[in-house]
């Protein structure tokens, strides 16, 4: 009974060896030399900047016209021009990015209407609502910082996450964790952001937060024409269209809540 059974077995792993290498041999697809090309001048960070899930898709991706020649945002315009070699076309310009965290909304400045006592993650907080009074504001729980892939986030003291600018890539990661939309992309010379994305009335903004944008439009009106837009309450800074970074003074200093962030525009001192 043991050997019937043995060689039953036997038989069967001989029949799917066989037929596994025949199909093997039938089906098998040349791989695209120039995916390895790729591959060997990629950074090979794997954080999903791109779009792509992992760096290996993205080279089959960009060589398939899935993905741009330029979409790998850790290896920037360096890695845009390589790829573009290899293909044998013309790279599009790199714009490099930077994350930052769209709410003031800390310790301080933000009411808070509860005590969370549950899992500990901003996914799960938001699930319930959140704890502060402004349901758009950042929950504290660093979801962001745990899914950056360079370590290039920490929570502060006052309960906001801060992005390390110099170890920040680009890549997106902490946008796509962030359940509230608060972590955004701007380019890596912006001269300043919004730190509010709340979208209401400015009473029921200020009702809850005190650094948040009551959408007064003071700011679109002192800057040039098309830099910054008001959409519904809020402000859209138009970085496309700002020629000097110094025209963007007077909305910072004229905001009443003090909502726009400055960042480069500290070396001219607003
Ligand atoms: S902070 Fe981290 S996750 Fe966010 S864009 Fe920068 S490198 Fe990526
Ligand atoms: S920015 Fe978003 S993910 Fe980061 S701590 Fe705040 S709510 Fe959480």
């Amino acid at each position: 009974m043991i050997l019937i059974s043995m060689l039953v077995l036997g038989g069967l792993g001989l029949v799917f060896g066989l037929f596994l290498t025949f199909s093997a041999k039938k089906f098998h697809v040349e791989r695209d030399p120039r995916i390895e090309k790729i591959l060997e001048v990629l950074p090979m960070a794997n954080c999903g900047g791109c779009g792509a899930p992992g760096c290996e898709s993205f080279a089959e991706g960009v060589v398939a016209g899935k993905y741009p020649v330029n979409g790998c945002v850790v290896g920037g315009q360096e890695v845009a021009d390589k790829i573009a070699a290899i293909l044998g076309v013309e790279a599009e310009a790199v714009v490099p990015k930077i994350a930052v965290v769209q709410c003031l909304g800390d310790r301080k400045s933000a009411k808070r209407i509860a005590e969370y006592i549950g899992i500990k993650t901003c996914k799960a907080l938001d699930l319930v609502g959140g704890d502060k009074g402004c349901v758009y504001g950042c929950l504290g729980l660093g979801d962001c910082v745990d899914a950056c892939p360079f370590d290039a986030m920490y929570m502060g003291e006052n309960g906001l996450p801060i992005v390390i600018e110099d170890k920040c890539t680009g890549c997106g990661e902490c946008v796509r964790a962030c359940p509230r939309g608060i972590m955004t992309l701007v380019p890596k010379d912006a001269p300043i952001y919004l730190g509010c994305v709340s979208p209401e009335r400015g009473k029921d903004v200020s009702d809850v937060c005190s650094r948040g944008c009551i959408g007064c439009s003071l700011c679109s009106r002192v800057v040039p024409e098309g830099n910054i837009t008001m959409n519904g309450y809020l402000p859209v800074i138009h970085y496309e269209n700002v020629k000097n970074p110094e025209d963007l003074k007077p909305a910072v200093e004229r905001c009443p809540t003090k909502t726009f962030v400055v960042r480069t525009l500290e070396k001219v001192n607003v």
